[in-house]
Protein backbone atom coordinates (compact mmCIF):
# COMPACT_ATOMS: atom_id res chain seq x y z
CA UNK A 1 0.00 0.00 0.00
CA UNK A 2 3.09 2.18 -0.90
CA UNK A 3 1.30 5.52 -2.31
CA UNK A 4 4.00 7.77 -2.98
CA UNK A 5 7.80 7.00 -2.94
CA UNK A 6 10.21 10.10 -3.41
CA UNK A 7 14.18 9.00 -4.23
CA UNK A 8 16.81 11.15 -4.20
CA UNK A 9 14.90 13.97 -5.96
CA UNK A 10 16.76 16.97 -6.05
CA UNK A 11 16.09 20.87 -7.73
CA UNK A 12 18.94 23.33 -8.85
CA UNK A 13 18.03 26.78 -9.85
CA UNK A 14 21.49 28.02 -11.17
CA UNK A 15 23.59 26.10 -8.07
CA UNK A 16 21.32 26.91 -5.77
CA UNK A 17 19.59 23.16 -4.34
CA UNK A 18 15.54 24.65 -3.60
CA UNK A 19 15.81 20.87 -2.95
CA UNK A 20 18.64 18.75 -2.21
CA UNK A 21 18.19 14.96 -1.78
CA UNK A 22 14.69 14.14 -1.11
CA UNK A 23 13.89 10.30 -0.32
CA UNK A 24 10.24 9.79 0.99
CA UNK A 25 7.45 7.26 1.52
CA UNK A 26 3.49 7.60 1.96
CA UNK A 27 1.14 4.92 2.16
CA UNK A 28 -2.20 4.83 1.43
CA UNK A 29 -4.68 7.06 3.54
CA UNK A 30 -1.76 9.08 4.94
CA UNK A 31 -1.26 12.59 5.59
CA UNK A 32 1.75 13.88 6.05
CA UNK A 33 2.89 17.60 6.31
CA UNK A 34 5.77 19.25 4.89
CA UNK A 35 6.86 21.60 7.54
CA UNK A 36 10.00 23.87 7.47
CA UNK A 37 10.13 27.74 7.46
CA UNK A 38 9.29 30.01 3.93
CA UNK A 39 12.06 29.00 1.15
CA UNK A 40 12.78 25.69 2.78
CA UNK A 41 11.62 23.55 -0.73
CA UNK A 42 8.13 22.72 0.31
CA UNK A 43 6.38 24.30 -2.41
CA UNK A 44 8.98 22.63 -5.03
CA UNK A 45 8.78 19.47 -4.15
CA UNK A 46 4.59 19.58 -3.62
CA UNK A 47 5.38 20.80 -7.54
CA UNK A 48 7.88 17.57 -8.41
CA UNK A 49 5.45 15.35 -7.18
CA UNK A 50 2.48 17.17 -8.98
CA UNK A 51 4.65 17.01 -12.25
CA UNK A 52 4.49 21.22 -12.41
CA UNK A 53 8.42 21.29 -11.75
CA UNK A 54 11.14 18.49 -13.17
CA UNK A 55 13.26 17.45 -10.35
CA UNK A 56 17.26 17.52 -11.49
CA UNK A 57 17.68 14.52 -10.20
CA UNK A 58 16.09 11.46 -8.13
CA UNK A 59 12.79 9.77 -9.22
CA UNK A 60 8.96 10.01 -8.51
CA UNK A 61 6.62 7.13 -8.19
CA UNK A 62 3.15 6.86 -7.64
CA UNK A 63 1.59 3.75 -6.84
CA UNK A 64 4.85 1.96 -8.12
CA UNK A 65 4.66 3.46 -11.85
CA UNK A 66 7.77 5.79 -13.01
CA UNK A 67 6.17 9.36 -12.69
CA UNK A 68 9.63 11.01 -13.41
CA UNK A 69 8.78 12.24 -16.54
CA UNK A 70 5.26 11.83 -16.73
CA UNK A 71 3.15 15.46 -17.65
CA UNK A 72 0.89 16.36 -14.85
CA UNK A 73 -2.76 15.28 -16.04
CA UNK A 74 -1.06 11.54 -16.05
CA UNK A 75 0.07 11.23 -12.70
CA UNK A 76 -3.25 10.39 -10.86
CA UNK A 77 -2.59 13.76 -8.46
CA UNK A 78 -5.00 16.09 -7.45
CA UNK A 79 -3.96 19.81 -6.16
CA UNK A 80 -5.46 22.66 -3.62
CA UNK A 81 -3.33 26.06 -3.75
CA UNK A 82 -3.34 28.90 -1.36
CA UNK A 83 -5.28 31.31 -2.96
CA UNK A 84 -7.66 31.78 -6.92
CA UNK A 85 -7.59 27.88 -6.79
CA UNK A 86 -10.97 28.26 -8.35
CA UNK A 87 -11.67 29.32 -11.98
CA UNK A 88 -13.51 32.10 -11.58
CA UNK A 89 -15.88 32.36 -14.48
CA UNK A 90 -17.32 29.00 -14.18
CA UNK A 91 -20.14 28.04 -11.69
CA UNK A 92 -18.80 25.50 -8.59
CA UNK A 93 -20.41 22.77 -10.57
CA UNK A 94 -18.50 23.71 -13.64
CA UNK A 95 -15.48 23.63 -11.53
CA UNK A 96 -15.41 20.35 -9.83
CA UNK A 97 -16.47 18.87 -13.51
CA UNK A 98 -13.60 20.62 -14.85
CA UNK A 99 -11.25 17.36 -14.45
CA UNK A 100 -13.65 14.96 -15.17
CA UNK A 101 -14.41 16.60 -18.73
CA UNK A 102 -10.42 16.60 -19.41
CA UNK A 103 -10.67 12.63 -18.78
CA UNK A 104 -13.83 12.61 -21.04
CA UNK A 105 -16.37 11.49 -18.41
CA UNK A 106 -19.98 11.16 -20.16
CA UNK A 107 -22.50 14.01 -18.55
CA UNK A 108 -24.45 11.77 -16.49
CA UNK A 109 -21.70 9.95 -14.24
CA UNK A 110 -19.68 13.86 -14.55
CA UNK A 111 -22.95 15.02 -12.76
CA UNK A 112 -23.52 12.06 -10.51
CA UNK A 113 -19.52 12.96 -9.21
CA UNK A 114 -20.36 16.43 -9.17
CA UNK A 115 -23.36 15.54 -6.41
CA UNK A 116 -21.39 12.87 -4.39
CA UNK A 117 -18.33 16.08 -3.78
CA UNK A 118 -20.36 18.55 -3.20
CA UNK A 119 -22.28 16.38 -0.24
CA UNK A 120 -18.67 15.39 0.53
CA UNK A 121 -17.81 18.75 1.62
CA UNK A 122 -21.22 19.39 2.77
CA UNK A 123 -22.28 22.47 0.37
CA UNK A 124 -24.82 20.52 -1.92
CA UNK A 125 -26.75 23.73 -2.12
CA UNK A 126 -23.95 25.64 -3.60
CA UNK A 127 -23.44 23.90 -7.10
CA UNK A 128 -24.58 26.88 -9.29
CA UNK A 129 -23.08 29.76 -7.57
CA UNK A 130 -19.71 31.23 -8.94
CA UNK A 131 -16.89 31.20 -6.78
CA UNK A 132 -16.88 35.46 -6.21
CA UNK A 133 -20.28 34.57 -4.23
CA UNK A 134 -18.69 32.38 -1.59
CA UNK A 135 -16.66 33.00 1.54
CA UNK A 136 -12.54 31.73 1.75
CA UNK A 137 -13.90 28.99 3.52
CA UNK A 138 -16.42 27.70 0.69
CA UNK A 139 -14.24 28.56 -1.80
CA UNK A 140 -11.21 26.60 -0.52
CA UNK A 141 -13.96 23.49 0.19
CA UNK A 142 -15.18 23.26 -3.37
CA UNK A 143 -11.12 23.40 -4.55
CA UNK A 144 -10.97 20.03 -2.27
CA UNK A 145 -13.96 18.80 -4.03
CA UNK A 146 -12.64 20.00 -7.39
CA UNK A 147 -9.02 18.36 -6.25
CA UNK A 148 -10.86 15.09 -5.46
CA UNK A 149 -13.15 14.70 -8.25
CA UNK A 150 -10.95 12.18 -10.51
CA UNK A 151 -10.21 10.14 -7.46
CA UNK A 152 -6.37 11.11 -7.57
CA UNK A 153 -4.04 8.89 -5.71
CA UNK A 154 -2.16 11.49 -4.35
CA UNK A 155 -3.74 14.88 -3.01
CA UNK A 156 -1.64 17.76 -2.85
CA UNK A 157 -2.07 21.07 -0.49
CA UNK A 158 -0.12 23.80 -0.54
CA UNK A 159 -0.97 25.74 2.24
CA UNK A 160 -4.69 25.84 1.74
CA UNK A 161 -6.04 27.56 4.78
CA UNK A 162 -3.03 30.20 5.18
CA UNK A 163 -5.28 33.13 3.83
CA UNK A 164 -8.47 31.62 6.76
CA UNK A 165 -9.48 32.96 9.89
CA UNK A 166 -7.45 31.21 13.07
CA UNK A 167 -11.21 30.36 13.81
CA UNK A 168 -11.97 29.30 10.58
CA UNK A 169 -8.98 27.12 10.00
CA UNK A 170 -8.76 25.02 12.97
CA UNK A 171 -12.56 23.80 11.57
CA UNK A 172 -10.74 22.98 8.09
CA UNK A 173 -8.58 21.10 9.49
CA UNK A 174 -10.94 18.75 11.42
CA UNK A 175 -12.85 18.30 8.13
CA UNK A 176 -9.72 18.20 6.01
CA UNK A 177 -8.94 15.10 8.30
CA UNK A 178 -12.40 13.30 7.77
CA UNK A 179 -12.56 13.84 4.44
CA UNK A 180 -8.85 12.27 3.92
CA UNK A 181 -10.17 9.64 5.99
CA UNK A 182 -13.20 8.81 4.17
CA UNK A 183 -11.95 8.45 0.97
CA UNK A 184 -8.27 7.31 1.99
CA UNK A 185 -6.98 9.17 -0.36
CA UNK A 186 -2.73 9.83 0.21
CA UNK A 187 -2.03 13.31 1.08
CA UNK A 188 1.01 15.97 1.15
CA UNK A 189 0.20 18.88 3.10
CA UNK A 190 2.59 21.92 2.91
CA UNK A 191 2.80 24.54 5.96
CA UNK A 192 4.88 26.84 7.59
CA UNK A 193 2.60 26.21 10.73
CA UNK A 194 4.21 24.08 13.46
CA UNK A 195 0.62 23.80 15.08
CA UNK A 196 -0.89 22.95 11.78
CA UNK A 197 1.39 19.96 11.80
CA UNK A 198 1.14 18.63 14.87
CA UNK A 199 -2.75 18.63 15.54
CA UNK A 200 -3.16 17.25 11.86
CA UNK A 201 -0.62 14.89 10.48
CA UNK A 202 -0.10 11.07 10.63
CA UNK A 203 3.16 11.63 9.95
CA UNK A 204 5.38 15.40 9.38
CA UNK A 205 8.32 15.86 7.14
CA UNK A 206 10.35 18.34 8.96
CA UNK A 207 12.39 20.22 5.92
CA UNK A 208 15.26 22.89 6.08
CA UNK A 209 17.01 24.66 3.64
CA UNK A 210 15.93 22.21 1.24
CA UNK A 211 16.61 19.48 2.98
CA UNK A 212 14.74 16.69 5.29
CA UNK A 213 15.71 17.80 8.97
CA UNK A 214 13.50 14.69 10.06
CA UNK A 215 10.45 12.66 9.63
CA UNK A 216 8.37 10.76 12.27
CA UNK A 217 4.60 11.16 13.84
CA UNK A 218 3.58 14.52 15.82
CA UNK A 219 4.72 12.84 18.90
CA UNK A 220 7.90 12.05 17.61
CA UNK A 221 8.71 15.14 16.52
CA UNK A 222 7.63 17.26 19.63
CA UNK A 223 9.40 14.97 21.64
CA UNK A 224 12.58 15.39 19.89
CA UNK A 225 15.34 17.44 21.16
P1 LIG B 1 8.84 27.01 0.39
O1 LIG B 1 7.68 26.42 -0.29
O2 LIG B 1 9.36 26.15 1.50
O3 LIG B 1 8.61 28.41 0.83
P2 LIG B 1 10.03 27.00 -2.23
O4 LIG B 1 10.01 25.59 -2.64
O5 LIG B 1 8.98 27.92 -2.76
O6 LIG B 1 10.06 27.06 -0.64
O7 LIG B 1 11.43 27.62 -2.60
C1 LIG B 1 12.67 27.01 -2.22
C2 LIG B 1 13.80 27.87 -2.73
O8 LIG B 1 13.85 27.79 -4.14
C3 LIG B 1 13.68 29.34 -2.39
O9 LIG B 1 14.97 29.81 -2.12
C4 LIG B 1 13.10 29.93 -3.66
O10 LIG B 1 13.49 31.29 -3.78
C5 LIG B 1 13.74 29.07 -4.72
N1 LIG B 1 12.91 28.95 -5.93
C6 LIG B 1 11.68 28.41 -6.00
N2 LIG B 1 11.19 28.44 -7.25
C7 LIG B 1 12.17 29.01 -7.99
C8 LIG B 1 12.29 29.34 -9.37
N3 LIG B 1 11.30 29.07 -10.25
N4 LIG B 1 13.43 29.92 -9.79
C9 LIG B 1 14.42 30.18 -8.92
N5 LIG B 1 14.38 29.91 -7.60
C10 LIG B 1 13.27 29.34 -7.14
P1 LIG C 1 4.64 30.10 -2.20
O1 LIG C 1 4.20 30.90 -1.03
O2 LIG C 1 3.54 29.30 -2.81
O3 LIG C 1 5.89 29.29 -1.94
P2 LIG C 1 6.22 32.06 -3.57
O4 LIG C 1 5.79 33.47 -3.39
O5 LIG C 1 7.40 31.54 -2.82
O6 LIG C 1 4.96 31.16 -3.34
O7 LIG C 1 6.48 31.76 -5.12
C1 LIG C 1 5.54 32.07 -6.09
C2 LIG C 1 6.04 31.56 -7.42
O8 LIG C 1 7.31 32.11 -7.72
C3 LIG C 1 6.26 30.06 -7.46
O9 LIG C 1 5.91 29.61 -8.76
C4 LIG C 1 7.73 29.85 -7.22
O10 LIG C 1 8.20 28.66 -7.82
C5 LIG C 1 8.27 31.06 -7.90
N1 LIG C 1 9.50 31.51 -7.23
C6 LIG C 1 9.75 31.52 -5.93
N2 LIG C 1 10.96 31.97 -5.68
C7 LIG C 1 11.49 32.31 -6.88
C8 LIG C 1 12.71 32.85 -7.30
N3 LIG C 1 13.70 33.15 -6.44
N4 LIG C 1 12.89 33.07 -8.62
C9 LIG C 1 11.93 32.76 -9.47
N5 LIG C 1 10.76 32.24 -9.16
C10 LIG C 1 10.54 32.02 -7.86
Amino acid sequence: DLVVELRSISKLYGDTAAVADISLKARRGELLCLLGPSGCGKTTTLRMVAGFVEPSSGSICINNIDMTHQPPYRRDTGMVFQSYALFPHMTVAENIAFGLENLRWPRQKREKRVEEMLKLVELPHLAQRLPSQLSGGQQQRIALARALAIKPAVLLLDEPFSNLDAQLRVRMREELQEVVRSVNVTTLFVTHDQEEALTMSDRIMVMNAGKVEQIGTPGEIYEAP
